[in-house]
């Protein structure tokens, strides 16, 4: 079964049940759609007048950043980067120039365990393609260490330049031939955020975006209640580790479970800690609530890395974050500020 179809199974259960679908001028009711996108299915769930426009306009915007930053499509800006690595800096758009610095800025203060030029590695274990899978050179010590010379965001080169008029102009090099940027880890909270920003600017104040491993809520249901988000359980596809209630907020979770596949008996996951150059086994499921999506989505993988320590040390320093971890023995560690105490493993 391809992977992006579990995943939008269990989308389709995390989210909590609404008032009505579709509904048409009544403007207290939900109006809730979903398309493919981001390889996975977005489903944006809205209410307000004006709410069927602003989602189709919200979609429109999801769908226009995702074909700059997607790096599976040869046609996106970042294909463009990754096809020059090594060479001249290509001209990007000022949308890629923010994306690729906000997703730096966690590439930073991650100390580089989550790290957007992965690529290369994701390659040699066999994941930057739809279907995962090894490519039966598994486990050389020698290709790894090649592989992740090549990974180091600091060799992303962001280059702004004021012209005559005023106006900039972005370019983006990567230093080095080879180097790979992939925005799988981020791109979906980032599109998300675009989404609702789009949505806020046409009046909508109540809205709940769900993409991949991704949702981000702004205000409440049409009762007054808060959205309601669960978040599965790592190991029994049906079942929930907890609920949590999300206003003005968004939680991503990363999860092994999500394309890995078996090899001689080794579970590989598609999250690789750049500092090793292999898949990390020590975790089963990472959730982080913070302010914006991209903020819980790139937190969340960086957390997946850096495990319980490092990664519970890296957000109590941040305000208005916190982090459910589940290890691989199922250990379950929160930060002081994760709001839901009960957690079913
Ligand atoms: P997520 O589900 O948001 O945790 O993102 C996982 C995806 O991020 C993987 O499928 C890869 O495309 C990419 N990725 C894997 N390892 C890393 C890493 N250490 N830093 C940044 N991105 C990564
Ligand atoms: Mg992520």
């Amino acid at each position: 079964m391809p992977t992006w179809f579990f995943t939008f199974f269990c989308l389709s259960v995390l989210l909590m049940p609404h008032t009505c679908k579709g509904a048409g001028d009544n403007a207290s009711a939900i109006v809730s759609q979903m398309r493919p996108l981001l390889h996975t299915f977005v489903e944006i769930k809205a209410w307000g007048d004006g709410a069927h426009e602003a989602i189709e306009a919200a979609f429109a915007e999801m769908s226009r950043i995702n074909d700059l930053l997607n790096n599976y499509d040869p046609a996106s800006e970042v294909s463009r980067i990754n096809a020059a690595a090594g060479e001249k800096p290509v001209t990007i758009s000022p949308e890629t120039m923010d994306a690729l610095r906000t997703a730096i800025r966690f590439c930073e203060l991650s100390g580089g365990a989550f790290d957007i030029t992965v690529g290369p590695l994701l390659k040699f274990w066999g994941f930057a393609q739809e279907e995962p899978g090894m490519f039966g050179h598994e486990p050389d010590r020698r290709a790894i260490r090649k592989a992740k010379k090549l990974v180091d965001y600091r060799a992303i080169e962001l280059t702004e330049v004021q012209k005559e008029g005023g106006a900039f102009t972005y370019c983006a090099r990567l230093k080095r031939p080879g180097m790979w940027i992939d925005v799988g880890a981020f791109s979906k909270g980032y599109v998300a955020d675009r989404a609702m920003e789009v949505l806020g600017a046409r009046g909508i104040t109540n809205m709940l975006i769900s993409a991949g491993g991704t949702i981000c809520a702004r205000g409440k249901k049409p009762d007054g209640s808060p959205w309601m988000v669960a978040v599965r359980h790592p190991r029994k596809e049906d079942s929930f580790l907890t609920f949590v209630k999300l206003s003005d907020a968004s939680i991503s979770t990363s999860g092994d479970y999500e394309r890995f596949y078996e090899h001689e008996g080794k579970r590989r996951g598609h999250i690789i800690d750049p500092r090793s150059g292999m898949p990390v086994e020590r975790m089963q499921s990472v959730s982080v609530i913070a302010r914006s999506g991209v903020e819980s989505d790139a937190l969340s993988t960086a957390l997946f890395v850096l495990g319980p320590e490092k990664g519970i040390a890296l957000i109590e320093k941040l305000p208005d974050a916190s982090a459910l971890l589940i290890t691989q023995q199922g250990e379950i560690v929160m930060s002081r500020k994760w709001p839901q105490r009960t957690v079913f493993y």
